[in-house]
């Protein structure tokens, strides 16, 4: 019954901006470099100062004692961003001992500097930021989240719950079930005043809108964010430009109605992303599967509207698999060109992190993904990172030779 999901992200991003101590000055040179900002670089070289881009472009000099990647043959790429995603499962604690490690290896691997927990236990997402941002832990920078009830509640308790999950410091506020088609005027007056109650905390409210009422009733209810694009019915124009108008952002999560094979079962037997068979158990689902087609549309009529819309997977599974299978998705309705956009400065500005992330230019965070094949050429391209770098660091390096 998961519907309008509220979510609250913090704006105060600073403390992901500090670059780690241990950065080391760098030079990739010979690469071609997909900057983000619409310009590819063919051959140039990019220079990292103190874990953040110092130059881009032919001939830009090395800072002295530099370390130097020889990138002949390497596409560099911002490093991914997932503004929606599920990272802990089960118990916080134990999936912290026992799995937090390999599962945010997992995400280095895949080319993910950046996530946005989508969910999960709020004291268990701000111990897995603790920990990623004290060194104890090597994994992409989280920006930790939790979920606020907007069912069997009143506008007052939610108001103090958003008070007391910002006064934490958690970025998100939880999931809630609410009516798609369209939400309950109750659960419409509590997002009401968690929008109107995040302003005073400084924070941001963030909704999962499943259906084009749903999507319309969060936009006038002042919701600046939304997580999910509608699966029930086709958005119209005049819906989309409405969503633009307001300034708000949307997510893709465009895969949520697509078959997913060789993730949780090797039986070519299509599932959902939660492992559940496709296309009868889906949750609120139409049947037939026709979310899939739904999601794709709509994603490219918020698009052509003028929306910022940005790249999230709302997924649990392995960030590899998911990625491709996001991907896979967007690529039904978006060029290359488009994507690079929407999974750089797009889901940036989502995370509230556009002054760091999303691009190589000077000035912002040195996240980069380095690829043997150029992403240009087809999304197919961008699953198999060989490089990457976090806020300077080499956190993965298969190059041939090395390691
Ligand atoms: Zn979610």
């Amino acid at each position: 019954m998961q519907a309008l999901v509220a979510i609250v992200g913090g704006v105060l991003c600073a403390v992901f901006a500090a670059a780690p101590a241990a950065a080391q000055d760098l030079v990739i040179s010979n690469a071609r470099i997909i900057v983000g900002n619409g310009t590819v670089i063919e051959s140039g070289a990019l220079v990292v100062r103190g874990g953040r881009i110092a130059s881009v472009g032919a001939g830009a000099p090395a800072p002295a004692g530099a370390r130097q990647i020889d990138g002949r043959g390497l596409t560099l790429m911002p490093g991914f961003i997932d503004g929606h995603r599920h990272i802990i499962s089960g118990n916080a604690d134990q999936w912290l001992k026992d799995q937090a490690a390999t599962r945010m290896q997992e995400f280095l691997e895949a080319g993910y500097t950046t996530l946005l927990a989508g969910g999960g236990p709020a004291e268990g997402n701000l111990e897995l930021k603790r920990r990623l941002d004290a060194g104890v832990l090597k994994g992409p920078r989280v920006i930790p989240a939790a979920q606020i009830n907007l069912n069997n509640t009143t506008p007052e308790q939610a108001r103090a719950e958003m008070r007391r999950l910002a006064g934490l410091g958690i970025r998100f506020i939880g999931e809630e079930n609410i009516n798609p088609k369209p939400p309950t005027p109750g659960q419409i007056e509590n997002l009401r005043a968690i929008v109107d109650e995040s302003k005073n905390v400084g924070a941001l409210v963030m909704v999962h809108a499943v259906s084009p009422q749903a999507m319309v009733a969060a936009v006038d209810a002042g919701v600046p964010l939304l997580v999910h694009t509608p699966h029930f019915g086709w958005v119209t124009n005049e819906e989309a430009k409405k969503v633009a108008a307001a300034g708000v952002l949307n997510l893709s999560t465009a895969a949520f109605g697509v078959p997913l094979f060789d993730v949780f079962s090797q039986d070519n037997v299509p599932t959902f992303r939660d492992g559940k068979r496709w296309p009868d158990d889906i949750l609120d689902g139409d049947g037939r599967g026709q979310e899939a087609g739904y999601k794709t549309v709509n994603a490219r009529t918020l698009w052509d509207n003028g929306v910022v819309y940005g790249f999230g997977t709302d997924t649990g599974y392995l960030p590899l698999k998911g990625l491709a299978q996001e991907l896979k998705a967007l690529n039904l309705m978006f060029s290359m060109k488009d994507i690079v956009k929407l999974m750089g400065p797009n889901t940036a500005a989502f995370v509230q992190m556009s002054r760091d992330i999303g691009s190589l230019e000077p000035g912002k965070l040195a996240d980069i993904v380095a690829f043997p094949a150029n992403p240009l050429d087809g999304y197919w391209n961008m699953l198999n990172a060989v490089v990457v770098i976090k806020g300077g660091d080499i956190v993965v390096d298969k190059r041939a030779g090395r390691r």
